[in-house]
């Protein structure tokens, strides 16, 4: 047995315009060994969206010739797309012990959490409010009326998830929310069933270079 911990795959989910994009990038820049698990979609690219850094953009058949061909840990129907998460991307960082960052919603976040139920942690980004929700999202100015409008339908719809999360974080004040977040990490990548190993190592007399 590696004397290593296993990766953690930590799934943080919210509606559109919560602040999850502010808060990941943070907690990415502050953990860089902290990747992000970069889906495979079938919605065509946004502008500046590069093809394997923000998604892996593939059309229709492709996509279904790899659920066929079992090539995914999960995959779902949001927004009239398909989104899907490598099963080889998730197993390697598991077993090589990198963590993986989701930002994937809460149907993916259920699937991962039945396979593998001990190396996963959803965490759910509440805005304040509705209102707060919907002054953030016509502050980020990315989105036209009606755009902002759906979002919003579908911000109460995810919101009505909340209860199959592991952590909630309110993203009410920033520094707040992102202290939240971090403590969050820390503590899941510390759980005992996580770093059974290097107890294990201890105990054997192996030596750790600090
Ligand atoms: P998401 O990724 O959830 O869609 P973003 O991170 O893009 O959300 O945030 C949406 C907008 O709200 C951005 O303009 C961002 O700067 C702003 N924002 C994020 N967190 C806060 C906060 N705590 N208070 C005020 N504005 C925030
Ligand atoms: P967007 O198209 O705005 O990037 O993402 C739309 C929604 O799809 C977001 O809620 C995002 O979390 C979700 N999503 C992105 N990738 C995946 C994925 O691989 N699986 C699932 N289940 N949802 C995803």
């Amino acid at each position: 047995m590696s004397s290593e911990a296993r990766g953690l795959l930590f799934v943080v989910s919210s509606p559109s315009g919560a602040g999850k994009t502010t808060l990941c990038n943070r907690l990415r820049g502050e953990f860089p060994r902290l990747e992000f698990s970069v889906s495979y979609t079938t919605r065509p690219p946004r502008t500046g969206e590069q093809h394997g850094v923000d998604y892996y953009f593939v059309d229709q058949s492709t996509f279904q010739e790899m659920i066929a061909k079992d090539e995914f840990a999960e995959y779902a129907m949001v927004h009239g797309h398909m989104y899907g998460t490598s099963a080889r991307l998730v197993g390697e960082a598991l077993s090589e012990g990198r963590d993986l960052l989701f930002d994937i919603d809460y149907q993916g976040g259920r699937k991962l959490k039945q396979s593998f139920p001990a190396d996963v942690v959803l965490v759910f980004i509440l805005p304040p409010s509705i209102r707060a929700l919907e002054e953030r999202l016509r502050r980020r100015a990315t989105d036209a009326d009606d755009v902002i409008q759906r979002r919003l339908r579908v911000a109460r719809e995810e919101l009505r998830h909340y209860a199959e999360y592991d952590f909630l974080v309110m993203n009410d004040d920033l520094q707040r929310a992102y202290d939240a977040l971090r403590a969050v990490y820390l503590s899941a990548q510390h759980r005992t069933g996580r770093q059974a190993a290097l107890a294990e190592a201890v105990l054997s007399g192996q030596e750790r270079l600090l």
